[in-house]
């Protein structure tokens, strides 16, 4: 395992190298063990041996989240995703034998179980479909722990920061990644398992004990809490950093944020931001940058993951600097596998291998922002025909709009007739004292403009009452868009 940060600099070689690690991963881990890709590489005739530049790994064909689905037959093809050892296979392994006239068999033996033995699960949140559980073995730990410190340096942490891990306690993949990022990196973390564990004021009476330089968590529930302490006037000057994962955090987000750590008397505080998913089980940062700069994008680990960037409609490669959806593929997982793995999140920026600007890191770097496509949907104002919504831009514009700090969307029936129109309602709390008619007519003018749309209601309320709305500390993602047509009506769908 590469535990150096050691991978050439420059762009082809970088490929080159990447596309030599994904042959001998394959040839001696995941064809040997993955039933899955065994009888798909069969099925296709690829051999590892034919990927020689990144225009062959077209030869390897997408898995989606719809490969995990059981069949009518009751089948569960997450279990073919599971690297499973055939101790003969990996006994002609020319490292084994090696290891076996260095070692002795039974430190091999032990080895073994280290690399494919299932120690923790994380698995997807599934807010509309079945959670996927994804394994990992020791060795993914050790990679865990490794991405982890990694995401550490990029956010130029240091080992005497106090840090606090707000991430809800669940096998979800990013509270384990922090926890598992402070012992890599070797620094203070207290996990508070968020709000459903411990309830907004249990997280509020460890910081004000804590006092973190850093705080962990989803920008939602930060929000809240940095919102709380605000009203307290509890000031918070030791607050350097705000680390974000679990959801998006557009800029306005981030800008909010950063408004209240400077109420808390935190004068210069990064706000960075993460990306990750189960399937990879690692994440990605964002180095510090200035909010004028623009970001330096996600710094991908080269030697665990290799990233493409596909037109999300044919799938076909998009070059330097393109948009379109990130397509991951690992260079050294075991437990739970998956090659070209299509996230469904597609980048504004594209991937770039420039240096970064910043911190001058060689690594690939994802730019801009990230939307899903699973927020498209099918919504009936009128009642002829649908319009397909990307709440991901709705999203953007209520995260950067002025007035309005914490929101909630909510689709409903008009009047509740489930044969009506659908209906958009906007819950806010208002962050001064702007006419109520005003914001609506102003929010529903950039509605129209921006996403040919109109918005019907808004509804202001009080922090508490939102909070209640939004689930903090009951649910384990806030809730921001609420479908409350029913159920054969959420038209979730795929852009
Ligand atoms: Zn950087």
């Amino acid at each position: 395992m590469n535990r150096h940060d050691r991978w050439p600099s420059h762009p082809t070689s970088l490929h080159e190298w990447q596309l030599a690690r994904l042959r001998s991963y394959l040839s001696t881990t995941v064809l040997p063990f993955s039933a899955h890709y065994r009888a798909l590489f069969d099925k296709e005739h690829v051999a590892p041996a034919m990927l020689r530049c990144l225009d062959d790994l077209r030869r390897i064909p997408f898995t989606s989240k719809s490969d995990f689905l059981p069949g009518t037959d009751g089948a569960d093809p997450v279990r073919d995703f599971v690297l499973k050892p055939d101790r003969a296979v990996l006994s002609r392994r020319p490292a084994t034998l090696l290891r076996v006239l260095l070692h002795g068999r039974a430190a091999v033996s032990e080895s073994f179980e280290q690399e494919f033995r299932p120690l923790l699960l994380t698995s997807t949140t599934g807010r509309s479909a079945v959670p996927i559980p994804f394994l990992f073995t020791a060795h993914d730990l050790d990679n865990l722990r490794l991405a982890g410190a990694r995401i550490m340096r990029v956010c130029a942490a240091e080992r005497e920061m106090r840090m606090m891990n707000l991430f809800p306690f669940a096998p979800h993949l990013a509270f384990w990644l922090t926890h598992y990022a402070s012992l890599g990196f070797g620094v203070f973390m207290l996990g508070t398992g968020g709000g459903k564990a411990m309830g907004t004021d249990g997280n509020l009476r460890l910081i004000r004990k804590i006092k973190p330089d850093v705080l962990i968590g989803m920008p939602t529930f930060l929000y809240h809490v940095l919102n709380e302490l605000a009203h307290e006037r509890f000031p918070l000057p030791s607050l350097r950093k705000i680390v974000l994962g679990g959801e998006k955090a557009p800029s306005g987000m981030r800008r909010k944020l950063r408004a209240l750590a400077r109420e808390l008397g935190a004068e210069h505080v990064d706000v960075l931001r993460t990306y990750g998913f189960t399937e990879a089980k690692m994440a990605w940062a964002e180095c510090p940058f200035h909010e004028d700069a623009g970001s330096a994008g996600y710094h991908i680990h080269p030697d665990l993951a290799l990233i493409e960037i596909v037109d999300p409609k044919t799938g076909e490669p998009r070059g330097e600097g393109e948009p379109g959806e990130i397509v991951f593929t690992p260079l050294d997982a075991r437990g739970s596998v998956v090659l070209r793995y299509r996230t469904g999140d597609c980048i504004d920026g594209g991937l770039f291998h420039e240096p970064c600007p910043f911190c001058g890191r060689h690594v690939p770097r994802l730019m801009g922002e990230i939307s899903r496509s699973s927020e498209v949907r099918d919504l009936q104002f009128g009642k002829l025909k649908g319009t397909l919504v990307d709440f991901n831009h709705l999203e953007h514009i209520l995260d950067n709009a002025e007035h309005i700090g914490t929101w909630q969307l909510e689709i409903r029936k008009r009047n509740d007739d489930p044969l009506e129109v659908d209906e958009l309602v906007l819950h806010v709390t208002k962050t001064d004292s702007t006419d109520n008619d005003h914001l609506h007519a102003a929010l529903d003018a950039r509605f129209v403009s921006e996403m040919e749309i109109h918005l019907n209601r808004i509804e202001v309320h009080s922090t508490e009452e939102l909070r209640e709305r939004q689930g903090v500390g009951t649910q384990l993602k806030e809730q921001r868009v609420v479908d409350h047509r029913p159920a054969a009506e959420k038209g979730v769908t795929h852009a």
